[in-house]
């Protein structure tokens, strides 16, 4: 049997105490062991940190990047090897592991131009002989909790940024496919990483806590479900910390009457099955705007339905593959029964799926329901599989109250020609991340990533300017060289002021 162990700056042979299995999604059987660390491991880490990260902030902005540059090229080299891994764990097909690869090396490729991020501002005379600068300065030690849906690309977002600005790093990647975290970090320190910088404590819930209790980590990012997102920013602020995280989505489509419904199709295909649907910026809800245009388009969804091949992750033809867990299949079959008992209409049933020669791999095929309506749990919760709920809507502005009055706010899309109405659409709903005749609106790495409501919780989003931030503390100079003579007394005793 594989052990998955941690990436530590340390020797650490110990038997762990404690392991998780890490499943083979596409025959259901258990393919490695991943170690469950604890805090007394993360106090290591963090120890081999506070250790490493003075120098690593002395070392200059231009030299940090340089091993972003050659860490991009150790990723590209090693991409087939790292996506097989990915997939194996996962489920998700080859072609869209690369994808969640590159993805996060799109962040590394923003983090290359740190210095130029880095240069902080400058006031020139903003007094007599007073100049006020400031600059942006590491928060020391930061951690990072990922989700398992995007084993490469989240950590990227994370540790790329946080590394980049001068902190130390210690990663606790998602326990049901912890591998390719562990594989990045080798990369890193293949790139010329100093050790301590970047750490991967393996983990759960114990490990979660230990990282949120300690009191030398700085800042702490999470992404995963929002009632864990919503425990983690409570726990890590009340110790003190700076905390973003960001939980669960439930994205809507909104087809207007003048859409391009085979366009519409098409993207609907893959951004409501893609992944089996496991990503936070999948379209799970389509709102078709008035009865003709639901009624073409659910003439036009069901036969793309039926032609969407499901699939090994290593089929080059399949459009997805099979879902991480038998726990989370078994949670989707049950929220479709749950759409069933509320009288949402099951239009394809993706239920009972079974791959020929793979018949205990975690499968679910594409599921549609029609007549959903706002008030059922089914609609109101994450699914997170290939599940597609179609909510129909009157008009314009019903379709623009649904995705407003979610609990979640992650992404949303609008299908339309009419720029008057994307227009307004973009500037009155009520969540982060909007496309315009983009399904999957993951906005570039140089941009930010983040939602809104109960998708994020803290104030800072992932990567672009806003991870800048959130990764270092700016500082504020202001300085004086008189040239000589001794000011005004009288003027000492009040609030200083530059006239
Ligand atoms: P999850 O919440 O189960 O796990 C996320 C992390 O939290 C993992 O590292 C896990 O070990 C840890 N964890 C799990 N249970 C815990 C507990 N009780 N206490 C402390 N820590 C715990 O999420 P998941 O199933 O791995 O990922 C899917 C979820 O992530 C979905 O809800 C999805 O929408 C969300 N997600 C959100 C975004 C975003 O950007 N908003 C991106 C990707 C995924």
């Amino acid at each position: 049997m594989r052990e998955i162990s941690h990436k530590l700056a340390f020797a650490h042979d110990a038997a762990p105490t404690r392991t998780s299995d890490v499943f083979d999604p596409n025959n259901g059987s258990v393919q490695a062991r991943v170690a469950l660390g604890d805090a007394a491991l993360l106090d290591r880490a963090v120890e081999a940190a506070k250790k490493a990260q003075p120098a690593w902030a002395a070392v200059n902005p231009q030299r940090r990047a340089r091993v972003m540059f050659n860490f991009k090229a150790l990723v590209e080299k090693n991409m087939d090897e790292l996506a097989h891994l990915l997939s194996s764990e996962h489920g998700k097909v080859i072609a869209d592991s690369k994808g969640d690869i590159q993805r996060g090396l799109e962040v590394i490729e923003f983090c290359c131009g740190i210095p130029h991020v880095l240069k902080g501002e400058f006031t020139q005379g903003a007094g007599p002989g007073i100049d006020v600068y400031s600059f942006r300065q590491p928060i020391g030690i930061g951690a990072g909790i990922t989700p398992f849906n995007f084993p490469g690309m989240i950590p990227l977002w994370m540790s790329g940024v946080a590394i980049a600005t001068g902190n130390a790093f210690i990663m606790k990647p998602s326990e049901r496919d912890p591998s390719v975290p562990v594989r990045l970090a080798e990369l890193f320190s293949e790139a010329g990483l100093p050790d301590g910088i970047l750490q991967v404590v393996q983990g759960d819930k114990e490990m979660v806590d230990a990282i949120l209790d300690h009191p030398d980590i700085a800042a702490i990012s999470f992404v995963g479900s929002s009632d864990i997102a919503h425990y983690v920013y409570k726990r890590g602020v009340d110790n003190g910390k700076r905390v973003q995280a960001l939980g669960g989505a439930k994205n809507h489509g909104i087809v207007m009457p003048d859409a391009d419904l085979d366009q519409v199709v098409n993207d609907l295909s893959g951004a409501a099955f893609g992944s089996a649907g496991e990503r936070c910026m999948a379209l799970p809800v389509v709102t078709p705007v008035g009865e003709k245009t639901a009624i073409a388009l659910r003439e036009k969804l069901i036969p793309a339905i039926a032609a969407l091949r499901v699939g090994v992750s290593t089929d080059p033809e399949a459009h997805y593959g099979p879902v991480v867990t038998a726990a989370h299949k078994a949670k989707i079959e049950s929220y479709i029964q749950m759409g069933v008992d509320e009288g949402a209409e099951l239009v394809v049933d993706g239920r009972g799926f079974t791959l020929q020669g793979h018949e205990k791999g975690f499968f679910v095929g594409p599921t549609l329901f029609d007549h959903v309506k706002p008030t059922m749990r089914s609609y109101k919760e994450e699914i997170f599989g290939p599940v597609l709920q179609m909510v129909r809507a009157e008009t314009f502005e019903e379709a623009l109250a649904l995705p407003s009055e979610h609990q979640y706010g992650n992404g949303v899309a609008i299908f339309t020609r009419n720029g008057h109405a994307a227009r307004e659409f973009a500037a009155r709903v009520n969540v982060g991340m909007v496309g315009i005749n983009v399904p999957i609106p993951v906005p570039v790495a140089y941009h930010t990533f983040g939602g809104w409501k109960r998708s994020a919780f803290g104030d800072t989003n992932q990567h672009g300017m806003e991870g800048v931030k959130f990764w270092t503390k700016v500082k504020t100079i202001t300085q004086r060289w008189p040239d000589g003579g001794v000011g005004d007394a009288a003027n000492a005793f009040v609030i200083p002021t530059m006239g």
